[in-house]
Formats: structure tokens, sequence, C-alpha cells
């Protein structure tokens, strides 16, 4: 019997204008309909779970998107209210809310506390307004200086600031400068992503038209390196590839991603899994608004996860994490020479990858997995 699932994303897909590298599943709206959305939230729930309900003890609830804090201060607070009706969980869970800075008003980090926001995760990207234009970012950097008064303010239990790097070498965008403004701000925790072209996107049509050429390997790598370098020396734990926190401020939602553990997703696009099975909901807002009106399940669809999928996905994730893999005797042999290249370090029986490593990561679960995989 699998576990009950005690984690929760909801998908808030509207944003103010479409960022030049972004292919999420978003609604673009500079009016958001929020009375709609907090409606049709409520029917899925009502559709998936039953009512009335006993509410669910979870550990962590997310909302993520598209950009949460698009629904101003009543609309967060309208679907915490909502979301306290179908879970329960204690003051010490963890209940994050995706940010936009421009969104970060006195009023709003006020109100999102009292709703029950425990953690805030700003999409600040850059400190460079001509990075930001370029992005098509609805901010500035002061935004993002303001922003952060406001959430040191606000007694959060943590906040995270999101940026990107490896853009494209003609933008002459500094890494350095913006990871030394970001790590000046002193945020309990970081989350760091390289940008990647995205077919269907602006960025995407750009580079189809040879009018931006993609940041290089080698760029990636250096921004990669000089990123764990420079947090490390801040007091960072690089806890996964692409994560980095204070002590005490590991983000909790997004290990239950990594740990392969049951959780509900609501919202379009949404992704969800029981144990066995992965489902996910219909990708455009509008098609799954009209589901839940409707009356239906709004799933888009649903894949068993198969032994070989069960697997690889087990290495990938301890893969990524400074938890590391537990490995036997045959799989120690095929990860030395990872050690002797400086990608990989034993502990206790357990392979954990460096940052050199993680580099490397789909190559290096790729390789170990059929070795894991025979009798
Ligand atoms: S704010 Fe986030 S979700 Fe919205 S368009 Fe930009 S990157 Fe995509």
């Amino acid at each position: 019997m699998t576990a009950a699932p005690r984690h929760v994303y909801v998908h808030v897909p509207f944003c103010a204008r479409r960022c030049s590298y972004c292919d999420f599943s978003i609604a673009v709206r500079r009016d958001v309909p929020v009375h709609e959305f907090i409606d049709a939230l409520r029917r899925e729930l009502r559709i998936r779970l039953g009512h009335p309900h006993t509410p669910l003890d979870i550990d962590t609830l997310y909302f993520g998107g598209g950009t949460p804090s698009h629904l101003g201060p009543d609309g967060v607070t309208s679907m915490m209210v909502l979301m306290r009706e179908y879970f329960r969980w204690t003051p010490d869970a963890e209940v994050t809310l995706e940010a936009n800075p421009d969104d970060v008003t006195a009023t709003a980090t006020a109100a999102w506390w009292r709703a029950g926001i425990t953690r805030v995760s700003l999409g600040a990207q850059s400190f460079d307004a001509r990075v930001l234009d370029w992005m098509h970012r609805t901010h500035g950097p002061s935004q993002i200086d303001a922003a952060v008064e406001l959430l040191r303010e606000t007694p959060f239990t943590s906040w995270s600031f999101d940026l990107i790097f490896a853009l494209p070498a003609a933008l002459g965008r500094s890494w350095e400068r913006d990871l030394d403004l970001a790590l000046g701000k002193c945020p309990p925790h970081l989350s760091l992503y390289g940008l990647t072209v995205e077919p269907g996107t602006p960025l995407g049509r750009w580079a189809d038209r040879g009018e931006v050429q993609p940041g290089d390997e080698s760029a990636y790598e250096r921004e990669f390196l000089s990123a764990h370098d420079g947090a490390a020396a801040a007091g960072f734990d690089h806890y996964e590839v692409s994560n980095f926190a204070q002590p005490g401020h590991h983000a909790q939602h997004n290990r239950s991603y990594w740990r392969g553990v049951p959780y509900l997703g609501f919202g379009a696009s949404a992704h969800g899994f029981d144990g066995a099975t992965r489902r996910w909901n219909r990708a455009a807002y509008a098609a799954w608004q009209k589901a839940v009106v409707g009356g239906e399940d709004p799933i888009g669809g649903s894949e068993p996860i198969g032994d070989g999928e069960q697997l690889l996905e087990s290495v990938y994730l301890g893969l990524r994490t400074t938890g590391g893999l537990a490995v036997g005797p045959e799989e120690l042999e095929q990860v030395r020479p990872w050690v002797a290249a400086g990608w990989a370090q034993i502990d206790d029986g357990r392979v954990i990858l460096t940052p050199l490593g993680w580099l490397r990561l789909d190559s290096l679960a790729a390789a170990l997995t059929p070795v894991r995989g025979s009798p």
C-alpha cells in the first residue's frame, strides 16, 4: 500500500507578461480573474477529494506558477482559506508562495503572512536592468531591493532568490556581479538555474532566426562552479544541483520530489504522483477551468511508473542531492573512476556527486542505472 500524499502543489498560471525564455503553462492576464480561479480550484478539490471532506494532514504546500503573487493579497488569502478546508498542517509546516518582486508590497507581505504563508520564493533572476528587460521581466533591480526589505521585515520562516545563469555572451551580463549582489542580501536560500532555449518561446524564435547565440557549455560550467564556490564561501550548503541553503533553510517541498514520495497537484498542468502512477492536469488554463466547471476531473493524462523508469528515476534523484545514493559492491566499481576524476565521493556506502559530477548528472545517472538493474 502506498503512503498518503503529504505534499501539495497548486499551480497558479497567471503572469503579467511571458518572459522571453519561459515555456511554462501560463495565462497572460493584466487583470487576473481571481474569483473565477478560486472557484475553479474549489471545484477541482471537490471533484477529486470529495465533499464534505475530512482535511488531509500535510507537511508542505507550494503555490507555484505562473506567478501566484499576481493573485494579489486578497486572492492569496482566499486561496489559503480554501486550502484549509481540504488540508491540515501544523504551524511549522512549509507553505511557499512564488512571488515576483513587483508584487511584493507591504500590504501583500502582511496579508500573505497572516494567511499562513511561511516562505517566499522571489523570482529575481538578475540585478542588471538591461538583462531583466531582455528577459521581458516586469520588474527592475530597485524592486528586488524593495522586495527583500519587506521580506526581511515580515516574520516569514524563510525566503529564497531565483537567479538565472549561462545567458548569451552578447548580453555582457556579469554573473559574478549578480551573484555578489544576491549573496550580499543574505538570503536564507538560493535557487540557480541555467538558461535553456525552449522551442516556441520568444528566445527560441530569436535563436532560430540567428539573432541570439545561446551561452556555450564552458560558460555554463564556469558560472555553475563559481556559484558553488561563492555560495560555499558565504556559508551555503549546495545540497541539490540547483539549490543552496543556509543551515535550517533547506526547501522541504522539493525534497518530496527528489525522494520520490507521493504528492498531489492541483491547477492547470499540475502533476501528481501516488507512488505508482504519475498524473497531470490539462495544461491550458481555459481547458482546465472548463473541465472543472463541467464537473469533470481535469486530468490530461497519466502513466504508471514501470520498474525500469522507477530505477532510472531513483538513481537520478539520488545523485542530484548531497544525500547521495546507496550503492552495492558492483556499483562501487563503476563509481571509482568518477571519484578519481573529482566527480563523486563515497561516504558510508553512498555515492555523492560533487559540483563537477552534477555537470554530468544525466550521463552519470544513465551509466549507473544498468549496473544497478542487473541481476
Ligand atoms: S514570471 Fe515565471 S512563469 Fe511567468 S512568464 Fe516569467 S518565467 Fe514564466
